[in-house]
């Protein structure tokens, strides 16, 4: 999580004017009177301890500490209950790992904690509660209504700071839930342990620590298997989701989004191999869709070449373990990386890259998480690509590789609806016909008649460029679509096309001649234009009104000329 700058200074700021000076305040009025310096010592070490096995939930470690912190406040003073817990802080932000651009937590989690063991402390004094050595009537009620004050405070500071940081938090939510059974399960440990320490010093505090560290760990543990279960049934639901999806480009949009919200990633990189190259599909930085300007990698080289040699998952957790690998592109500030190969059919078809800016950001199991959502997108753009080939397949002439009749049918009245919705000005429509077609077949055979027609196909589309569609209606007939062309305009469209058909030979190898042998073949073409909304109201029609114009006005005319169609 990252904030403005603004936010950071502010953070820094209050804490200097807020937590530095209220601390002397505090040692002012609560001095502690320290009897016994190992029980102090194993406070803080316990402290440490229990920071540096934090449990996370819902993004929020939280630590079992408040056992060590009542001690320390009933015994010893608000004072020295503060400063302990400010000085958990320190090993539980290194603990999980805390980069340096976050280092704003440090004064936020301070002026935190510090309103909390203020305003609990404060209210533990309100409702009658002592320092030193009190018997057990005495503090009982001041220690519960602390502690639930405490988690209640805890709660509020929460709530305000996420607001601060833009961030939604529930105030009654899991965390309240866990902090409050945790707590009462602690207090009765708190207060034997408050009794305890008065006998047995700093050997009490070992005796409880050691059994409160060890259930620390096991619902670490249990919270690292909830984790992975969570992991996987995202991974299947993310896994459906790709399968389902036809198109390529989705695909690749919808891998990169779930998986940097699954996972921490900082960067994201989608490599395909191809020919014998590695070439960036799509590139996501911090969020960011970058340009693919990374030149292709070879095999072997970087770390992405060396996954794809060897078909390995690969998981880095800092710098140190890659830098000598890498030889191209790579941010400045990565530091945990993972890098998976998308396998199909036993081969190695693309490698995916996470990186994060974090030290040891990522665990084992995350990575056979990547690793199986890796094979699912691997089916799914296989899936995707076989199915726009297909599609595409579909829609274009086998000979010409212009687009069929049928797929023109369908670009032909979505323009037509267009037109009628005001969303375009006009549509022109040029139907084009070659002339004694018949006796080019005859003279130089099917096969130079079929060069013919692939030739005049690329003449076409380099005339049209992007201006319009160009498709084979059939035969030797073709249609060109220009949305937004007026008439007269297609007109001159027509004329071009009829001039760089006439007076531009064709060369074909006529199948004819055994040899053969190069031939130029002048041929013409009879070309009709209707447009629309002046001469048709339906997209049929104005093809029908083409065809009329071509073979009434150009075809009777006498061939090899452009006509507009005129009403009868
Ligand atoms: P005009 O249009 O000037 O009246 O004369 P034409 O000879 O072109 O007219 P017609 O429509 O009678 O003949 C079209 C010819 O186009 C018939 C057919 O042999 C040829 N033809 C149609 N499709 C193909 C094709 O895919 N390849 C080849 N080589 N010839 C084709
Ligand atoms: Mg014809
Ligand atoms: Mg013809």
């Amino acid at each position: 999580m990252d904030i403005p700058k603004g936010k950071k200074h502010f953070i820094l700021f209050s804490w200097a004017v807020i937590v530095l000076p209220s601390l002397f305040i505090t040692y002012h009025f609560f001095p502690p009177q320290i009897d016994n310096i190992y029980t102090v010592l194993s406070l803080f070490v316990f402290a440490t301890l229990m920071a540096t096995v934090p449990i996370v939930i819902n993004g929020t470690p939280v630590f079992l500490i408040q056992w060590l912190s009542i001690v320390a406040l009933v015994r010893y003073g608000l004072f020295l209950e503060i400063v302990l817990m400010q000085f958990a802080i320190i090993p539980l932000l290194l603990r999980i790992r805390v980069t340096k651009s976050e280092w704003y937590r440090f004064p936020l989690n301070s002026t935190m904690f510090f309103f909390v063991s203020l305003i609990s402390g404060l209210v533990y004094i309100q409702v009658g509660g002592e320092f030193g050595e009190q018997p057990l009537n005495s503090v009982f009620i001041p220690i519960l209504i602390y502690q639930v004050v405490s988690v209640l405070v805890n709660q509020c500071v929460l709530v305000l700071v996420y607001r601060f940081l833009n961030r939604d938090y529930k105030f009654i939510s899991d965390d309240l839930q866990f902090d409050f059974i945790s707590n009462m399960v602690m207090f009765p440990l708190s207060l034997a342990l408050y009794y305890l320490s008065g006998g047995l010093g700093f050997l009490a505090i070992i005796f409880i620590g050691i059994p409160f560290i060890t259930v620390s760990i096991i619902l670490r543990r249990y919270n690292a298997t909830e984790k992975i279960n969570h992991y996987l049934q995202k991974a299947v639901e993310i896994g459906h989701q790709l399968t389902e999806s036809l198109q390529v480009n989705e695909v690749l949009e919808l891998f990169i989004k779930k998986i940097t919200a699954t996972l921490p990633v900082d960067y994201a990189y989608i490599l395909d191999v191809q020919d014998d190259h590695l070439v960036l599909l799509r590139r996501v930085e911090k969020g960011m869709k970058q340009p693919n300007s990374i030149p292709p990698i070879q095999k072997g080289e970087g770390i992405s070449g060396l996954v794809w040699r060897t078909g390995v998952s690969t998981l880095y957790r800092t710098k140190s373990e890659w830098v000598d690998i890498v030889q191209g592109y790579m941010p400045e500030d990565v530091e945990s990386v993972i890098c998976v190969p998308i396998v199909r059919s036993q081969k190695v078809r693309g490698i995916l890259l996470l990186a994060s800016t974090k030290k040891r950001a990522y665990e084992k199991y995350q990575l056979m998480i990547v690793d199986m959502l890796c094979s699912y997108f691997g089916v799914a753009i296989e899936n995707a690509r076989h199915y726009e080939k297909t599609k595409l397949n579909s829609e274009l002439c086998g000979l010409t590789k212009l687009y069929n009749y049928r797929y023109f049918e369908e670009i032909l009245f979505e323009e037509f609806n267009h037109l009628q919705v005001g969303k375009r000005q006009c549509l022109s429509l040029i139907m084009l016909d070659i002339d004694h077609f018949k006796s080019v077949n005859d003279t130089y055979g099917h096969q130079s008649g079929n060069e013919i027609l692939t030739e005049l196909a690329q003449r076409l589309k380099r005339i049209i460029g992007s201006r319009g569609t160009v498709a084979r209606y059939g035969g030797e007939e073709f249609v060109i679509l220009l949305p937004n062309i007026i008439r007269s305009d297609a007109m001159d469209v027509a004329e071009d096309i009829r001039i760089g058909i006439a007076e531009y030979p064709f060369i074909l190898h006529s199948d004819l001649d055994l040899e053969r042998r190069e031939l130029m073949v002048t041929i013409t073409a009879s070309i009709g234009v209707a447009s629309a909304p002046e001469d048709a109201d339906d997209a049929l029609a104005l093809i029908r009104h083409a065809d009329r114009a071509l073979y009434t006005g150009a075809k009777q005319a006498g061939r090899n000329r452009v006509a507009q169609y005129v009403k009868s």
